[in-house]
């Protein structure tokens, strides 16, 4: 089990401090309907002195979960009959 200072600091520059936060992530993907926009708030961490990112484990999950939730969406609200590009930019 790693110790609280290890997990606070930079593995990069072994001088910033990590600092968590949410951050909303938009993103595209792939589905058999074409490209799907989603947005998903995941636990990022970052440091404050290099700027180092990295998602929290388990962030591909929410991604996941995300691009499920709006796939389901549009399927609910458009019949596979009346997508047109017209519509996308209309659908948030
Ligand atoms: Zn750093």
């Amino acid at each position: 089990m790693p110790s609280e200072d290890k997990m606070n600091s930079c593995d990069f520059c072994g001088k910033g401090r990590i600092v968590k936060r949410k951050q909303n992530i938009s993103f595209r993907q792939m589905s058999d309907w074409g490209p799907i926009q989603c947005q998903a708030a995941v636990a990022v961490s970052v440091c404050d002195h290099c700027g180092t990112g990295s998602v929290e484990p388990g962030a591909d999950k929410i991604f996941d979960e995300a691009f499920r939730r709006q796939y389901a969406a549009l399927r609910t609200v458009v019949p596979l009959a009346s997508v047109s590009p017209a519509w996308q930019p209309a659908f948030r």
